[in-house]
């Protein structure tokens, strides 16, 4: 399989270094609050590569972290007047939640920062032992980007003409997260303040906290060790959280780090990128609120090529419920057909398989994992299911199944329509949304689909117009 690699900037092809398993990390969640599906867009995308390694015939070893401890996460517990454990438990909770709702393999481990103090410590303690950090005046640990020659080369820093020369000189930042272009030597170790109340660890350098950027070095040393095959997550960590990684575990490690880097671009809403500090996010249970099912969200994230950036809106969830029900009927028939009932298991590599109508569909995903070509390559061979020899429709019923699980879209049963009576009291709310949709007045549209909704109606807007049908 080919994947475009962010270091390169060239698709290169994946391949275990110890030739037995593909070992990647993650950069998970910060359980501060709800993860919103620009959130899901990520942790999607990082899921289907996995399970496209593995119905490839690779074994693979999936490692994701859980940010526990940071500004957000002690802000949070201390405005909820609980324990930082009671607060963060609760947000993993819901995440994952979240992730078996939307189909998302867990990953084999999901380490956490506060179960790896010690091992950060030890990372910084190497650090300065190796004249990369420096213990400051303001009792905080900092890494010297000085010190490290190869800073910046993940995110292109020399092209993007910073000074890193100038503008590092005794800057520092103890900020979890800093401006884009603003370089300065970032924080290991926060020294203690009184806003994080009772949130601190004993240390060599005083009571404090570890830096957010560390985590992850000191979790990837300890569960992939000192170089391992892909590292992710979305392009706002290029800079500097990976740049950062890099940074504390070339210095304090043997190794070359990760081989690959896969990033996944922003979902936008109106243009701009979906995050809980802009407000205009939506959570699974918002859009489940609406009436839409988690595995419409799923379909509708996957229908962008993930180096794209994908402008969400509420229509393309419709379109999704739209695709998935004709998928639903075309396996169906299929089914009906052919009798082919079983779904495959592939537990087993598939490598040599013969996918059959849908080969090209499996293909194109094992090309920088373009997700949005696959879908449309599946559904340009529904119409040719109904003329196949009976070998050919076995070939092809385990290709179909092969690219819906890589994909991890699960298809709904088919249900035969049934008639019926659409009560007119409904039809009239729809036909003043349908108005108030026209004029563009989008708050008297959503009154009046969560009323149809209370009655147990939801309303579709397609190419000819609008349909309601009951819930
Ligand atoms: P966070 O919990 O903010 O640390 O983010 C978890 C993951 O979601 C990281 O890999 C982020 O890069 C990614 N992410 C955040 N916002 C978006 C978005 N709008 N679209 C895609 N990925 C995102
Ligand atoms: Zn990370």
């Amino acid at each position: 399989m080919k994947l475009y690699d962010t270091a390169s900037g060239k698709p290169q092809d994946l391949s275990p270094i110890d030739g037995e398993r593909f070992r990647f990390y993650c950069c998970g969640p910060t359980v501060y609050g709800p993860a919103h599906i620009g959130n899901f867009r990520t942790f999607i995308l990082q899921d289907v590569l996995r399970r496209t390694l593995e119905i490839g015939g690779l074994h693979t070893y999936h490692v994701r972290n859980l940010t526990d401890v940071d500004d957000k996460t002690i802000k949070g517990a201390i405005a909820a007047d609980i324990p930082l454990e009671t607060f963060t438990q609760g947000w993993t909770e819901k995440f994952h939640a979240d992730c078996a709702a939307l189909n998302c393999l867990p990953p084999h481990d999901e380490p956490s920062a506060v179960a790896h103090i010690p091992e950060q410590i030890q990372m910084i303690e190497s650090l300065v032992e190796k004249g990369h950090a420096y213990h400051a005046d303001d009792g905080s640990v900092y890494f010297k980007i000085s010190s490290f020659p190869e800073y910046g080369r993940l995110s292109k820093l020399d092209e993007r003409e910073l000074d890193l020369g100038r503008t590092q000189n005794e800057r520092t930042s103890t900020a979890d997260e800093y401006e884009k272009d603003s370089l300065s030597d970032f924080v290991l170790w926060k020294a203690h303040k009184e806003e994080d109340g009772a949130y601190f660890w004993e240390s060599p350098w005083g009571k404090g906290r570890p830096g957010w950027h560390l985590e992850c070095s000191a979790m990837i040393q300890k569960y992939l060790g000192d170089s391992f095959d892909l590292h992710s997550g979305g392009v706002d960590l290029v800079f500097p959280h990976h740049e950062n990684e890099i940074a504390q575990s070339k210095c304090a490690c043997d190794g070359e780090f990760a081989n690959h880097w896969f990033h996944v671009t922003h979902l936008l809403v109106d243009g701009r990128k979906m995050s809980k500090s802009l407000g205009n996010f939506y959570t699974l249970g918002d859009l489940e609120e609406k009436g839409y099912s988690a595995m419409e969200v799923r379909y509708t994230l996957l229908g962008a090529h993930y180096r794209k950036p994908m402008n969400f809106t509420l229509d393309s969830l419709h379109a999704a419920r739209e695709a998935l029900g004709k998928l639903s009927r075309a396996i169906h028939e299929f089914q009906e057909e052919y009798g082919v009932r079983e779904i495959p298991a592939f537990k087993d590599s598939c490598q040599e398989k013969d996918f059959g109508l849908f080969q090209d569909a499996w293909n194109i995903l094992q090309f920088d994992l373009n997700t949005q070509a696959c879908i449309g390559k599946v559904f340009a061979q529904l119409k040719r299911l109904k003329a196949l020899s009976k070998s050919d429709a076995k070939d092809s019923w385990i290709g179909l199944n092969a690219v819906l699980h890589a994909l991890g879209v699960r298809v709904p049963t088919f249900t035969p329509p049934t008639q019926v009576t659409i009560p007119p009291e409904i039809t009239e709310l729809a036909e003043k949304r349908a108005v108030a949709k026209a004029q563009k007045d989008w708050t008297t549209c959503d009154t009046l689909r969560d009323e149809l909704k209370g009655q147990g109606w939801q309303v579709i807007d397609d190419k000819d117009g609008w349909q309601v049908k009951p819930l």
